[in-house]
């Protein structure tokens, strides 16, 4: 065999020598095996064979264990961080001392979320019989009187798109006449059918759908997101993925987490460009794996209002075959339109080869009621893996196209009127509009000193950043004058959504004045400590145990469905009932307090409607004032460290608490300021 193989070998130089190497690796490779083999028997020549079996069973077993344990969905070191943080709450004192705080903060926050005005309260059961219709309309109009925010002015970032009257008054005529309506029964309810599937169809006309395209609607931006990723989860497994992976841009909606979350796959998040807030698409395609379930972009994302480069990222789609998910539930109704307005953009729907399907919410700037959103596929083949259908159960054969069983049918055919009568005429109209206030916005703050926009942002949204002070405080100052921003992390920001609203006559205008002025009275003084609902977004943001975050939003949630009568405590009482902290204090300051009682009280009785609400803690600096502002009027005293909150007359005095007693009533202009630690 040898010289067989010889004579072969010799015919090429280099192929003599290699196979002559590989065989001087071979014969060592057998040595070591040998040696390896009579070692591992000589070991094991003392143990009896059940011992053998037993040492085998646990390493394999151990094995086995320990690739669990190192791979699992959620990263060895953020499983690892949470363990920390578990063990540190269980130390004796640290553990109570960080649960205390925490009970504070929830009670602080179940005060000022949910305090009800004067006299209020809740209704726990339902009224024996039940009331005139008369009755209720009286009854729902208290209801009402719990708004405080004026929305209608256009002081609030998104939240209402249009709220228009006369639009309303059509979306409720056509509501009624489809209350009891639900497209579950296709067959009973006929019309809602034609307009659910016109809804989908127009949207997939809006972005140059083939004739393929389809969609559904569904109950809002979140649904349709979840819609998306359960199909494309769906797709994964059906080519062998067990543990689908989200490939999406940090800047994500929510919803791409919540979808991770409910259907049991992983949300990969890729960096943004620091200075353009687009996704990083090298980045991008270094993440795409064996897993990768689907793409995402947005058009636009939600925090700083940036369309991702949809057509690289497209590309990376085509090139490995993985469905791309183009996120336009915030703009999409604006972008659809932006062309024919006179601004156009680069291409981000179905026109780009590689996207396959798109969210866009008809309950934004579609300007339909809430409730309503449209998921649409490139092609039917993708819609069929969103379809649930259990052929087996004994109720009949139930087939339906997304989460919800029965669905309103009355708000899909409020959202097919709001269509309908907006025209695409009216949508180009509205976003000419949007878009011109939003570049006003974004030209006029880039102006600023102290302030920077991030990236271009081509739609609605602009958000704002500072180098040289924390945002946060302008958010505050913004707030005091009435305005009703969104606050942002990672990095600490606040932006503006453009709606029909701020499109009012002077809003913007006073919108850019208002953060103007602010900016230049922080910028005196750039480096002051950030106070009240600031300081708690920057302090949330800073807390290493996101746990602790996750628990004081569970207990944000919990307050929401709160019927618990919050009464106001008495001003020497801690807000969660611990006196102990407060009284001395108020006793080292006799003098602010004499001079709050000798400019205010007669005769020792505080005047009519005053009346203590609680304490207030971490004041910086000592005043005492009153004044109205937003929610209505408000007096206030508080000095280093701690202070007394005064409710004055209706203003619920949510203000006061939140902001530490006395920014509400020095935003309004103190009347009366004591010296700083008198
Ligand atoms: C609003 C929004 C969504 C969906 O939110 P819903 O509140 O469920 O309608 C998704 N993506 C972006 C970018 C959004 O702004």
């Amino acid at each position: 065999m040898w010289h067989g193989t010889m004579c072969w070998c010799v015919k090429t130089d280099a192929g003599y020598f290699l196979k002559s190497a590989l065989d001087v690796y071979r014969e060592m490779l057998l040595l070591y095996l040998d040696q390896g083999r009579q070692q591992v028997n000589s070991l094991c020549a003392d143990l009896e064979p059940w011992q053998i079996i037993g040492v085998t069973v646990l390493t394999t077993l151990g094995g086995v264990w320990a690739r669990g344990f190192l791979f699992q969905q959620e990263s060895l070191e953020s499983r690892m961080k949470k363990q920390c943080f578990r063990l540190i709450r269980k130390i004796p004192y640290v553990g109570v001392a960080i649960q205390s705080q925490l009970n504070k903060a929830l009670d602080d926050m179940s005060v000022s979320l949910c305090t009800l005005k004067e006299g209020m309260s809740y209704t726990h059961q339902l009224p024996s019989t039940g009331l005139s219709q008369v009755q209720v309309l009286d009854l729902i109009r208290e209801y009402q009187t719990l708004n405080d925010v004026q929305w209608e002015k256009g002081w609030v970032s998104g939240a209402v798109y249009w709220g228009d009257e006369t639009l309303t008054k059509l979306l409720v005529k056509v509501y009624g006449d489809f209350a009891w309506s639900n497209p579950l029964h296709p067959d009973i309810f006929p019309g809602v059918r034609k307009m659910e599937a016109e809804v989908v169809r127009m949207t997939c006309s809006l972005f140059h759908g083939g004739p393929e395209s389809c969609g559904t609607v569904t109950s809002g931006g979140t649904e349709s997101i979840l819609m998306a990723c359960k199909a494309y989860r769906d797709m994964a497994y059906e080519r062998g993925i067990k543990h689908p992976e989200i490939v999406a841009p940090k800047s994500v909606h929510a919803a791409f987490d919540k979808a991770a979350h409910y259907f049991g796959m992983k949300l990969v998040h890729i960096a943004l460009d620091k200075d353009t807030m687009k996704v990083d698409v090298k980045a991008m395609k270094r993440a795409i794996n064996r897993n990768t379930a689907m793409l995402v972009c947005s058009a636009p994302q939600f925090p700083h209002g940036i369309i991702d480069p949809v057509e690289e990222v497209a590309n990376l789609a085509v090139r490995y075959k993985l469905p791309l998910h183009v996120d336009a539930c915030l703009g999409g109704f604006l972008i659809g339109f932006m062309a024919k307005a006179g601004y156009p953009l680069a291409p981000f729907d179905f026109r780009v080869k590689g996207v396959t399907s798109m969210s866009a919410d008809t309950h934004k700037y579609g300007y339909a009621p809430k409730g309503s959103s449209v998921i649409l596929y490139s092609d039917k083949k993708y819609r069929h893996y969103q379809y649930f259908v259990a052929p087996n159960w004994q109720g009949g054969i139930y087939a339906s196209p997304s989460i919800a069983g029965s669905r309103p049918g009355g708000i899909i055919a409020a959202c097919w009127a709001t269509m309908m009568h907006m025209g695409e005429s009216g949508y180009v109209d509205a976003t000419q509009k949007i878009i011109s206030t939003a570049r006003t916005i974004k030209t006029e703050v880039r102006k600023i000193r102290g302030v920077f926009v991030f990236g271009d942002p081509e739609v609605s949204v602009v958000a704002m950043g500072s180098e040289d002070f924390d945002i946060f405080r302008l958010s505050n100052a913004l707030g005091s004058k009435g305005w009703n921003l969104n606050t942002l992390q990672y990095p600490s920001s606040i932006h503006i959504c453009c709606t029909v609203l701020h499109t009012q006559p002077g809003v913007a205008e006073r919108f850019v004045s208002d953060v103007r002025e602010q900016v230049a009275i922080i910028m005196k003084n750039p480096k002051e400590k950030t106070t009240g609902m600031g300081a708690i977004y920057g302090m949330a943001q800073s807390i290493p145990d996101r746990s602790m975050v996750t628990e004081i939003s569970c207990g944000f949630l919990d307050c929401l469905y709160s019927t618990e009568v919050h009464k106001p405590t008495p001003p020497a009482a801690h807000m969660n009932g611990n006196d102990t902290q407060v009284v001395p204090k108020a006793q080292s300051h006799p003098d602010l307090i004499e001079v709050f009682e000798e400019k205010l009280f007669v005769d020792g009785i505080p005047p009519a409607g005053l009346h203590p609400l609680g304490v207030a803690e971490q004041r910086q600096e000592a005043e005492l004032g009153f004044g109205s502002a937003g929610s209505g009027s408000g007096l206030g005293l508080g000095w280093s460290g701690s202070g007394l909150v005064w409710d004055w007359a209706d203003s619920g005095g949510v203000d006061f608490i939140q902001s530490g007693g006395t920014a509400a009533a020095a935003a309004a202009g103190p009347v009366l300021v004591a010296p700083a630690e008198a």
